[in-house]
């Protein structure tokens, strides 16, 4: 490079610095800014404040006061499950990019050495790492089939639950919607192919009310899950064409790619065929979940009522905080 042209191009050192306008904050930087939301040098790994978990309760509270009334029977599984149900499950199948397993040191005292020093010379450390029994939940519903399953065939007028869970998905993002640890609050049902449909049917218009009673703009879509390569295009498109899936969607990093913050699944009797779950006539059981993200709704209404609690419409508040 020819020295005396770039050195014309710098400013000569008494010269005030250009005056660069500053980019806009990212949603996740003034997150960050207030507090919200913690930094832990990974995307999509956050702390939260007080102020971000008083939302996080106050939304479980609400959806337990919308479904209380339905008898729902409530179970709270940690946010790891057997690995050998997370095999039966078929996860696998559709979203092995998506899975985290809990690996331990299986090494002896030599291994132990060599984990040491790789630590110290910044080498890998993870050889004597194995697999253990536990593998993290993908999403609320999955420990719950094989606990159904094992009670036998369900009575007349089927099953409800109510669940919540941390669910872990291996998909680091800038969006701060798309966390890799997250809480999901569900409803799941089991029964007949009419009565799961008429309780997704309810949810859809429960999570639509909800969710405009908070003063959030909202449309319900037609979805399918992000399976993983080539063949999960095809079991994509078959979910779409048979309606199995919907999500409640929110602006919330932006205007053209709204954030699912609900949604509502019909399996159909793929959880009732792979667990042998079955109906009081033994036929094979069909099932239904709805699912809030209770991080993303948080998130929605942070953005939509602003980063200050207190100044969030009184009606809101109300509803929340009551
Ligand atoms: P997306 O379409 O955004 O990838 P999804 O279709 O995979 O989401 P579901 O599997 O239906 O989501 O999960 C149920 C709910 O859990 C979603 O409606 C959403 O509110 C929440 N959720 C899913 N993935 C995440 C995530 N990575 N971070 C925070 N919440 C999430
Ligand atoms: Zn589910
Ligand atoms: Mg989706």
């Amino acid at each position: 490079m020819d020295q005396s042209l770039s050195s014309d191009l710098l400013p000569a050192a008494d010269e005030a610095p250009v005056d660069v306008a500053p980019e806009p904050r990212s949603f996740l930087d003034r997150l960050f800014d207030r507090g919200l939301l913690i930094r832990t040098g990974v995307d999509g790994l956050y702390g939260r404040s007080g102020a971000f978990e008083s939302v996080v309760e106050a939304l479980d509270r609400l959806v337990s006061r919308i479904g209380g009334a339905d008898g729902a029977e409530a179970l709270r599984f940690p946010p790891g499950m057997a690995r050998s149900s997370f095999e039966r499950s078929g996860y696998l199948k559709g979203f092995p990019h998506l899975a985290g397993t809990v690996h331990s040191f299986c090494g002896n005292e030599a291994d132990h050495a060599r984990l040491l020093a790789c630590l110290d010379a910044g080498e890998d450390w993870t050889a004597k790492q194995a697999a253990t029994d536990i593998v993290l939940t993908p999403a609320a519903c999955y420990p719950l089939y094989p606990v159904a399953a094992a009670r036998g065939r369900l009575p007349e007028g089927g099953l409800l639950f109510d669940l919540q869970s941390y669910c872990f998905r291996h998909e680091p993002s800038l969006e701060p919607t798309r966390m890799q640890l997250f809480r999901m609050r569900e409803y799941v049902r089991m029964g007949t192919p009419e009565q799961v449909l008429a309780f997704r049917e309810l949810w859809l218009a429960r999570g639509t009310k909800m969710m405009s009673d908070l003063g959030l703009p909202l449309a319900i879509d037609p979805a399918n899950d992000p399976f993983f390569g080539r063949a999960g295009k095809m079991l994509a498109n078959n979910q779409r064409a048979q309606a199995l899936k919907f999500e409640l969607n929110v602006p919330v990093n932006s205007e053209d790619k709204p954030t699912a913050c609900l949604s509502f699944n019909y399996h159909q009797d793929h959880f009732g065929t792979t667990w042998d779950i079955n109906q009081a006539d033994g036929s094979t059981a069909h099932t239904a979940c709805v699912g809030f993200g209770l991080e993303r709704i948080t998130l929605a209404l942070l953005r939509h009522h602003g980063l200050d609690l207190d100044a969030w419409p009184a009606d809101v508040r109300a509803q929340l905080f009551g």
